[in-house]
């Protein structure tokens, strides 16, 4: 590596990974790292869609809280079908472990540092191995054991809940969740009146802007910024008349006009509101997962630190549109458009929400309860599919311990002769053999 972290080397990795799973087509690769929304958003611009395809991606366990909510959602160990329980945190261990070398290593030649690092490699992956039966039953036990919980904790959830829900609709709450954070936006029709639609939109801002600068407590700076604006609006708005013919600017006030404007404003609502809903939701999810952790925890911390960020976007979003219906209100009469509560903005069980028929919303289950359904419903379905992937580990290993177990015999067996090298020769061998028998014998199994 010539160079930092590039996108381009993990690319390269996963290239050739692939290639060498060639032979084997029924594995299927799943990769966890550390910034895959990026290499996922990468492969995407770069139009490598089809190598996507072909692998799995998930966010490792302990770096998915660094990702924004839409991040762990889409890519979140827990969240990636066919992931089991695996954290996704392997290489962290082996960094670990290779950490206790650096104070050795460090006044090394490069050779040696190399030698000594291979060594302690290979004494890794031999203790790896050796433990492996042991560390597969724990990891059954384990497996079942959450497995079992997570089922009955749901259970006991769902039976709380003042209607009839099953596991499936708890599954399509999965769904909805993803959906919460990247919903269908559905474009508007783009009609006749569209461009009229946008001249309004044009009038308004201009208005607003005439009417900032007539405000007492303005800063200069904020007077010079808004007299720039209103020379580029205006500049903009005759250029627009100009192309339409229009000959007298409109009168907002004006019968037929002042429809016009109800429509851009709920229109303008309504994308408020859908845009309002991914924030409400993120934030409702790190308060979910905020509440796991103590008050003063780094974790609890940091999540904190996102959740005022995300009110912060909210408020900064709610601010304009609020101003402008405010300001409408007071000068077209008979207006009575309608301000969103920051109150609103923050409930995601309120009217506007489920108003929004993004997703089918039963008002009668709160939200924070459905976020703890589907955190459930994912272990115990995780917690599942790691009992199947256990199993098929469990058979690969006794597969492995067997085939080491015939070279051995038949490499004692091709030893004929009694010097004492030989004799020497099929003692090792043995010795090999007899700690294979005992690594899978049934004591190692249930240590
Ligand atoms: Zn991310």
């Amino acid at each position: 590596m010539k160079h930092g972290e590039k996108i381009a080397y993990p690319v390269l990795l996963i290239k050739e990974h692939l290639e060498s799973l060639l032979l084997q087509p029924d594995l299927k690769l799943h990769i966890s790292y550390d910034i895959a929304c990026i290499l996922k958003r990468h492969l995407e611009s770069s139009k490598q869609e089809s190598l996507l395809e072909k692998f799995s991606l998930a966010l490792p366990a302990f770096h998915t809280y660094a990702h924004r909510p839409s991040c762990q959602i889409a890519l979140g160990a827990k969240y990636c079908n066919q992931n089991g329980m695996t954290d996704g945190e392997q290489c962290e261990r082996l960094w670990s472990y290779l950490r206790c070398f650096s104070s050795i290593t460090k006044e090394m030649s490069a050779a040696n540092r190399k030698d000594l690092l291979t060594d302690a490699l290979y004494y890794y992956g031999t203790k790896k191995i050796e433990k492996m039966p042991m560390l597969l039953c724990k990891r059954l036990a384990k497996a079942q054991k959450q497995a079992a919980e997570s089922e009955e904790h749901l259970k006991k959830l769902l039976d709380s809940l003042p209607i009839l829900v099953s596991f499936d609709d708890v599954s399509c709450w999965v769904e909805e969740q993803r959906k919460g954070v990247f919903p269908e936006t559905e474009s508007l029709p783009d009609d006749a009146i569209a461009w009229q639609r946008q001249y309004v939109h044009k009038i308004l801002y201009n208005r607003q802007l005439r009417q900032s600068l007539m405000m007492d407590n303005a800063t200069e700076e904020t007077v010079v910024k808004n007299v720039s604006l209103l020379r580029s609006s205006e500049k903009d708005l005759k250029e627009f008349e100009k192309l339409y013919n229009i000959k007298r600017r409109w009168d907002l006030s004006a019968e037929g006009v002042k429809e016009l404007v109800c429509e851009v404003i709920d229109t303008e609502r309504i994308e408020l509101v859908r845009s309002l809903r991914i924030m409400a939701f993120e934030r409702s999810f790190l308060l979910s997962l905020k509440r796991k952790y103590a008050d003063g925890q780094k974790l609890a911390k940091s999540l904190s630190s996102s959740i005022n960020k995300k009110v912060l976007s909210i408020e900064k979003l709610l601010q304009p549109f609020n101003k402008k219906v405010l300001y409408l209100n007071s000068f077209i009469p008979g207006m009575r458009e309608k301000v969103i509560e920051k109150r609103m903005a923050f409930d995601m069980d309120s009217e506007m929400y489920t108003q929004l028929e993004i997703v089918n919303v039963d008002p009668r289950i709160p939200i924070c309860l459905k976020v703890k359904a589907v955190n459930l419903y994912l272990t115990w379905e995780r917690s599942l599919e790691e009992i199947t992937l256990l199993d098929r580990d469990a058979e690969n290993v006794i597969a492995f311990i067997l085939h080491e177990r015939q070279m051995l015999q038949s490499a004692i067996g091709n030893l004929a002769g009694t010097s004492s090298y030989i004799i020497g020769s099929r003692s090792l061998l043995y010795e090999e053999l007899s700690r294979l028998t005992f690594f899978c014998s049934e004591d190692h199994f249930l240590v």
